[in-house]
């Protein structure tokens, strides 16, 4: 690949990457192998500048604001920082600054890992708040600022206009409580801290902002009407006087290798930190030097952010043990010597499935490295094997399932085992805790330990059983008081009338999430009709393929799914959808449009044909099921004839348009 093509290959992949880390609050990769992506992609433009695209990503800051908030105009823009890897760039930044700046003054700080938001007070009064957005432009989250604790309100003797920027983070603890919370609710997890405030600032419903425990740190004063200053350093003693919570270290630096030194200082506090911090940033004190110095549209000339690579840890993989997951599939998780990575302690990692554990040849006994990168997922990035003992063997997946003892076998094309035990437990828990979950049936209180506790009890051995349950079944139970059992059946109670596209998600079909229930729902308007749909009425409904279409024929014939229906419908819950069923008429036939139609371009003809789940080819075939033959048919009405083919005209065509289905 040259330097034009990697360029374009980086650019393309980082604003993929960009879009999902800032409006959707979901990375795919580590900032650290972003970064990394990043600083390839500034070097090739800096060696290539005729390369240098407007919409790079090295020319941008942050990605566009959400829509659902009101959009906020920075009149001070909130700038990105330069990043740097080594000390030899720290150094390399010192010589750059010392061309304009004889004897600069620096000041190092934690460069904590959350989201930026500018503060703006009018009189000591908070009246507005926004994310930094794409840097111009940010979302405007007042109300859900106004719910951050460490945010003054009113300021005492701040006449006129203030803006100050910060960083909201979320810390480890703040994390770990919700994520809990999460999981007993069936939501899924956030990944990072990051993650967690910036979904949690970015919430149109403040009362969901409030109930998550959200700090910040303010670090610098974007302007001000009545105060002036001439440090840096000097901002951050005003703004703590006024009751700001500023950046935890701010000390000043003379000589570059000291600034080294408190960088590698804070880089090794950083385990023992309650919040997470990706670097630290290195900034010119004097504000009249910064001025000189300027700034690029990106980021200012004054500051440089120096990323630490994310912390690895070694540590012993005790044993490998094998859980089994909803769909029967098997996996692998490491039980690890308990280590501290990243702010948290880790006692378990995934490995995925055999092929991930043979690929990096990991083995009971080994000593493995292990890091959490942006993640609050643990990985082993790979075993040491000098570290390795003498008799440790290759790992080899049980041949049967460790929970119910049925054979365990391996779908063709896929990499996980499964059980194939019909009544296997693991499965019947995760199931149950499916349905239950958010995205299903919803039904608040009925968590994993719940759920675990009504199955070992034997009050609940299939989903259908979930509304059977009494308040004095559940009293009985641990944990449980009248209010809660009542609660838990109040919630159960409410989950019969949930959407049809939840019921459909919550039977857990192999292949069939929200987003295919949802089509499902909407195109058959009631679990009956669903239940008697063809494998081709299956196939028209949009995003249901044939092996979708397969797992959802084959989760029907069993007789088991019969009887949980049945019980179901007994139990009142609601079968139909609010949205009205989609005529799948022409479901599995093939139309072939020929000569000139009056009422009808070919275009409208055939999106009416698809709209009932009809398809329309260009050419005749045996395959296909009618041609409509306007004026002037020529060769395919022909060959439709030859063949046999059922041909109607344009009257025709539009009765069976029009007729009662
Ligand atoms: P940045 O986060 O590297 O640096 C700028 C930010 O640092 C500022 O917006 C500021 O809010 C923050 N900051 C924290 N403490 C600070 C302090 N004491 N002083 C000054 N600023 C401080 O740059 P960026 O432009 O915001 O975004 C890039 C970041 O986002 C990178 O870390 C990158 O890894 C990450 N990212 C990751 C992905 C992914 O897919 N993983 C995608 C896009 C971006």
């Amino acid at each position: 690949m040259d330097a034009k093509e990697r360029a374009a290959h980086l650019r393309e992949r980082l604003s993929y990457y960009a879009k999902l880390y800032y409006e959707k609050d979901a990375p795919e990769i580590s900032d650290y192998e972003y970064d990394l992506l990043m600083q390839e992609l500034r070097r090739i433009e800096s060696e290539h500048p005729e390369l240098i695209t407007p919409d790079s990503p090295t020319m941008r800051v942050g990605g566009a604001p959400v829509e659902g908030f009101e959009q906020y105009r920075h009149d001070v823009p909130l700038q990105s920082l330069n990043d740097v890897f080594s000390f030899e760039e720290v150094e390399a930044f010192d010589r750059r600054v010392r061309e304009t700046i004889e004897d600069p003054a620096y000041v190092v700080e934690l460069k904590i890992d959350g989201l930026s938001v500018a503060l703006e007070y009018q009189d000591g009064q908070f009246v507005r708040g926004a994310t930094r957005g794409n840097g111009e432009v940010g979302e405007d989250v007042t109300l859900n600022l106004r719910t951050v604790r460490s945010i003054p309100l009113t300021l005492e003797n701040v006449p006129g206009r203030l803006v100050v920027r910060g960083e909201v983070f979320m810390d480890h603890h703040a994390l770990e409580v919700l994520n809990e919370r999460r999981e007993e609710e069936g939501q899924p997890l956030f990944a990072n801290c990051r993650n967690a405030a910036a979904g949690s600032l970015r919430q149109l419903d403040s009362r969901i902002t409030a109930s998550r425990a959200l700090d910040i740190f303010c670090f610098n004063v974007q302007s001000a009407t009545d105060v002036s200053f001439t440090s840096h350093r000097e901002s951050l003693d005003w703004l703590k006087e006024h009751g700001f919570k500023v950046s935890p270290t701010y000390q000043i630096f003379h000589d570059i290798a000291d600034v080294c030194k408190e960088i590698r200082r804070l880089g090794e506090l950083r385990g023992e930190l309650s919040f997470d911090i990706d670097g630290a940033v290195v900034k010119v004190d004097s504000l009249a030097d910064r001025e000189r110095l300027g700034a690029t549209t990106k980021a200012p000339r004054w500051a440089v952010a120096y990323k630490y690579p994310p912390e690895e840890k070694a540590t012993l993989l005790r044993d490998i043990v094998v859980s089994v997951g909803r769909m029967g599939t098997l996996t692998p998780n490491a039980v690890l010597e308990p280590v501290r990575v990243s702010g948290s302690l880790v006692s378990r990692a995934s490995l995925h499935n055999e092929a991930y554990i043979k690929e990096k040849d990991i083995r009971i006994g080994d000593t493995v490295i292990i890091r959490k990168a942006g993640d609050i997922i643990p990985e082993i990035v790979c075993a040491v094997p000098e570290l390795r003992p003498e008799n440790a063997v290759p790992y080899v997946m049980p041949e049967r399932c460790p929970v119910c003892g049925a054979p365990v076998s391996r779908l063709e094309g896929e990499a996980a085992l499964r059980c194939t035990g019909a009544e296997c437990p693991a499965q019947l828990l995760r199931n149950l805790e499916h349905f239950a979950s958010r995205p299903a049936m919803d039904i608040e209180g009925l968590g994993e330990a719940v759920v675990e506790q009504l199955v070992k009890e034997g009050l609940v051995s299939s989903c259908a059983d979930i509304y059977d349950l009494k308040v004095e079944d559940l009293e009985k139970l641990d944990r449980f008081a009248r209010k809660s059992a009542e609660n838990l059946i109040r919630a159960i109670d409410e989950s019969r009338h949930r959407e049809l596209s939840r019921l459909i998600c919550a039977f857990g079909i192999r292949q069939v999430g929200e987003r295919a229930a949802r089509s499902l729902a909407r195109t058959f308007g009631s679990l009956d009709r669903f239940m008697a749909a063809t494998r081709e009425e299956l196939l028209a409904v949009e995003d249901i393929g044939e092996i979708t279409a397969d797992c959802i024929l084959e989760w029907f014939a069993q007789e088991q799914s019969q009887d949980i229906i049945e019980r179901l419908r007994a139990a009142g819950v609601n079968f139909e959808s609010n949205e009205a069923p989609q005529d799948l008429r022409f479901a599995g036939m093939t139309f072939v449009l020929t000569g000139s139609l009056t009422r009808f371009t070919r275009d409208e003809a055939g999106a009416e044909i698809e709209k009932r789940g009809g398809k329309v080819s260009g050419s005749v075939s045996k395959k296909t099921s009618i041609v409509v033959a306007g004026e002037n048919a020529g060769s395919k009405l022909d060959k439709a004839n030859t063949l046999g083919i059922r041909v109607i005209g344009e009257d025709e065509f539009l009765d069976l348009l029009q007729a009662e289905v």
